[in-house]
């Protein structure tokens, strides 16, 4: 018989771990609404040329990790392997810059990758993108908010930010003529990679991991020495704002990112518990990209967080999501449940945020009891014979000190708002 899997790289997110995960965008919604972000909802598919033009040609991404198919008109398709294209062509192609305009969104990107921890073939991000802004105000406010966040969900201790500025392209080029002169002199030091970058993307060199290289680097030219003056004292502001907030920086000169249409400031959160995979979110400015897609020059910032990275790290910190009070109800027979169904439906309507779960299958009240104990509920509601005969219900304890009582049915609702009201206290 054939069996089915998940394609490999493509991860289901099961039931034991979705409570977390919608804590995780609840909080996340919680901040991004309270600094002024709205969401849009973005298609997962986007022309190819989309993302060669905007990522660049020369990248990993646009190189070796996207999927890309024909459809059946012969055009040339991708499934997104990131957000901010698609948000930067819909922000154009709806004019929505006129104004300065603060977006979030989230969901699946995909990559051709090395499935290992925290790395996915179809991953989750959340993007926050800020447009019309040029001044450093706007990049402190994306940095403060992703450390609002990071207090939320009680990671920010475990997260350190690194941040650099790589100028325009005006100063890059600058650079880049510099770096390639002088990694040319040490290129049988360089990996293989590396070499091949030299041509192709050499900025991206700073970025290699390979010890040979990392030493070649040791010596060579530095990127903030290649600002233009006003570019470097904006760079100044944006730290002198992060000091005011308190946020903790390491300014790090050889911190590139792999995308090819940021400039000025770049960033990435980092954390020393998931191994390798340790950078959880990344950002920056791109003031070139409304323009490139045709829009008219507006500066635009933004950042993604890799959300399965942070879920991890979630979990290397033991951050659980508490289990919400609930009731399992239990009936002797049909009659009883009858007898108990209007009611349970009355208490959803009075009490949305309880969790009520109504036995179904029927079968012994001991069988019953059994999936109630399982369930995790904290409370048995119970209407067995003398209960529908008397009009009452009987309230089972199944955690904890409290005894069982039996009240009227007309007293049930005063009952569970204190009932709530003490657990919520307690
Ligand atoms: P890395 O260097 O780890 O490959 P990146 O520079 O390619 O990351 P970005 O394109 O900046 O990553 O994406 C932002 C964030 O999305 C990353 O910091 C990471 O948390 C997450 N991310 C990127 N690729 C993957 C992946 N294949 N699986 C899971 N998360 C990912
Ligand atoms: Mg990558």
């Amino acid at each position: 018989m054939t069996t089915y899997q998940a394609i490999r790289g493509m991860v289901d997110i099961l039931p034991e771990q979705t409570p977390l995960w919608q804590s995780m965008e609840t909080a996340a919604l919680e901040v991004l609404s309270g600094y002024g972000y709205a969401e849009i909802r973005l298609p997962i598919i986007e022309t190819t040329g989309l993302f060669a033009r905007s990522i660049g040609e020369v990248t990993d991404i646009v190189e070796k990790e996207m999927y890309t198919f024909d459809d059946r008109n012969e055009k040339s398709m991708t499934l997104r392997p990131e957000g901010t294209a698609g948000c930067v062509r819909a922000v154009v192609q709806h004019n929505l810059a006129i104004t300065p305009q603060k977006l979030w969104y989230t969901g699946p990107m995909f990559r051709y990758e090395r499935p290992q921890k925290g790395r996915q073939r179809q991953f989750h991000q959340l993007g926050v993108e800020a447009f019309g802004v040029a001044t450093p105000d706007q990049d402190a406010e994306l940095i403060a908010l992703c450390r609002q966040l990071w207090r939320r969900l009680g990671v920010d201790d475990a997260l350190t930010l690194e941040i650099n500025c790589i100028g325009d392209s005006a100063d890059r080029s600058k650079y880049r003529e510099a770096l390639v002169a002088y990694l040319s002199e040490h290129r049988d030091s360089l990996d293989a990679d590396s070499q091949r970058r030299l041509e192709s993307n050499p900025l991206r060199i700073l970025d290699s991991k390979d010890p040979g290289t990392q030493a070649v680097l040791e010596g060579a030219p530095s990127l903030p020495d290649y600002l233009d003056a006003a570019t470097g004292e904006e760079f100044e502001t944006l730290l002198q704002y992060l000091a005011e907030l308190d946020i903790a920086y390491t300014v790090n000169p050889r911190l590139v990112r792999g995308l090819d249409y940021y400039n000025k400031t770049v960033f990435e959160w980092t954390t020393t518990l998931l191994g390798a995979q340790s950078t959880v979110c990344g950002g920056g400015r791109y003031d070139g990209l409304v323009a490139l897609f045709g829009g008219k020059q507006t500066p635009a910032a933004g950042f993604a967080v890799g959300l399965e990275r942070l879920i991890l790290l979630m979990q290397a910190l033991d951050i659980n999501v508490s289990h919400p009070v609930d009731l399992y109800v239990i009936t002797a027979d049909t009659a009883a449940l009858a007898h108990a169904l209007p009611r349970i439906d009355a208490l959803r309507g009075e009490f949305p945020e309880l969790e009520i779960v109504q036995h179904l299958g029927g079968g012994s009240f001991k069988s019953q009891f059994k999936r109630a104990d399982k369930s995790g509920a904290s409370l048995a509601l119970i209407y067995g014979e003398a209960e529908l005969a008397a009009s009452t219900v009987t309230l089972k304890p199944l955690r904890g000190e409290n005894e069982q009582r039996t009240i009227a049915d007309a007293e049930l609702v005063s009952f569970l708002s204190e009932y709530l009201n003490e657990v919520d206290s307690a």
